[in-house]
């Protein structure tokens, strides 16, 4: 049993239904207009997983998207991520290459990156291949899922994922 702190980061073109994973995960709720703070914002929760907790400090964009490069502090310490695209919206999806080359670029070393193909509830409207998605995931060695912030499908299973890809050393420290 132990305890363990890590700090990760959602990001995602605005829209694709971050903060609605966000609030899916730590507060088990779904709302049509979730309130977006100014700056990034932060939330925390506790999951177990295989005995051990983890105390997930989640980072949100809260709508600052459009500036590509958002403050340092978003990224110090992350040592994980979660890149989300919206599966009815096909130029999400590229998209996430160009926020997966960001996070490369701002955080250094190894971290357990995460793609979410969110909104998989509107089975009418999908505009992005799960193959696609997911051999993408694949040759980038991230995590692969498609997620449903609205039915809460994958929503726990995704963060569980994380913890069980985390190495031990990469465990975030607050200072
Ligand atoms: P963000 O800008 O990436 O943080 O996206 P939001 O969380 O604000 O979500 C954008 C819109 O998509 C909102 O109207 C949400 O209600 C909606 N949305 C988010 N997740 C889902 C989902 O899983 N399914 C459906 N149908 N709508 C969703």
């Amino acid at each position: 049993m132990s305890l363990r702190e890590i700090k990760l980061c959602l990001l995602g073109d605005s829209g694709v239904g971050k903060s609605s994973i966000v609030l899916r995960f730590v507060r088990d709720q779904y709302k049509d207009h979730v309130e977006s703070t100014i700056g990034a914002s932060f939330m925390t929760k506790h999951l177990v997983v295989d005995d051990n907790t983890y105390v997930f400090q989640i980072w949100d964009t809260a709508g600052q998207e459009k500036y590509r490069a958002l403050a340092p502090m978003y990224y110090r310490g992350a040592s994980a991520a979660i890149v989300v695209y919206d599966v009815t919206r096909e130029c999400s999806f590229p998209a996430v290459k160009d926020w997966v080359r960001e996070l490369r670029h701002n955080v250094p070393g190894n971290m357990v990156v995460a793609i979410a193909g969110n909104k998989c509830d509107l089975t009418e409207l999908r505009e992005v291949r799960t193959e696609d998605a997911k051999q993408y995931a694949e040759d980038i060695d991230a995590i692969f899922t498609e997620t449903s912030a609205l039915t809460a499908e994958n929503i726990k299973e995704l963060f569980e994922s994380i913890a069980r890809r985390l190495p031990p050393e990469e465990i975030y420290r607050p200072n």
